[in-house]
């Protein structure tokens, strides 16, 4: 199976794949874990452009069209193989992450990210999307709890942050039978069992 995890930052996804390869390993399931924008070195090396902020003054469809040439040599060079192989990827962030950012906080038109996604992702499909929702306040404390908030929130509004989780929550209300919403704001423990709940219906 092709799980993904995804939410706005520090909405726990980290603590949440871990729990969840914890699992799969103590039940001998033969699992990895990746993630994007990254996953594979060239896809790697397009991220540190595309964080570092290089990309920026080309715009935004640039950036859109690197995170998916990203994505394509991620799925081409890792997850394809891996599916393939019968290994379960967990997937930190997919799809929805593009909608998010690119969609809802950049304004580049859903329709085009949906048809140029659907070209790069084919047939594979995730089988499970998890999107940990949590209120943005608590992410930007979190994210200060961390050392890691006050720079980006400085230049990147709040309002920006809003559009993203409402994106997350209109995505899994229109996708309910492969996405589903989970309050981030939960013990961590409570949330994984959650997970597990989910995603059982693919581990018979
Ligand atoms: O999940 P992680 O913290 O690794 O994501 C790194 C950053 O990449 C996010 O905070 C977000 O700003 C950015 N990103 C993005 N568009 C995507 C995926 C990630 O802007 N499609």
């Amino acid at each position: 199976p092709f799980i993904v995890i995804e939410g706005i930052d520090a909405s726990g996804k980290g603590t949440q794949i871990r729990l969840l390869g914890e699992h799969f390993s103590r039940r001998q399931i033969p699992w990895l874990a990746t993630r994007e924008p990254g996953g594979v070195p060239s896809a790697e090396k397009i991220r540190n452009a595309l964080l570092a902020g290089q990309i920026k003054p080309l715009g935004p469809i640039a950036e859109v069209m690197l995170f998916n040439a990203a994505r394509t040599h991620h799925l081409s060079e890792l997850i394809r193989p891996a599916l393939q192989h019968g290994t379960t990827v967990i997937c930190d962030r997919f799809t929805a992450s593009t909608l998010a950012y690119q969609g809802a906080g950049a304004g580049i038109d859903i329709e085009w990210l949906n048809t140029l996604q659907d070209v790069i992702v084919g047939d594979t499909q995730p089988d499970e999307v998890i999107v940990l929702d949590i209120p943005v306040a608590l992410s930007i404390q979190r994210q200060k709890a961390r050392g890691s908030a006050p720079d980006r929130f400085e230049s990147e509004k709040l309002e920006f942050h809003e559009k993203l989780r409402q994106k997350y929550r209109d995505i899994c209300a229109r996708n309910p039978s492969t996405y589903s919403l989970i309050n981030g704001t939960l013990p961590p423990e409570q949330i994984h069992a959650s997970i597990l709940k989910k995603i059982s219906r693919h581990f018979p």
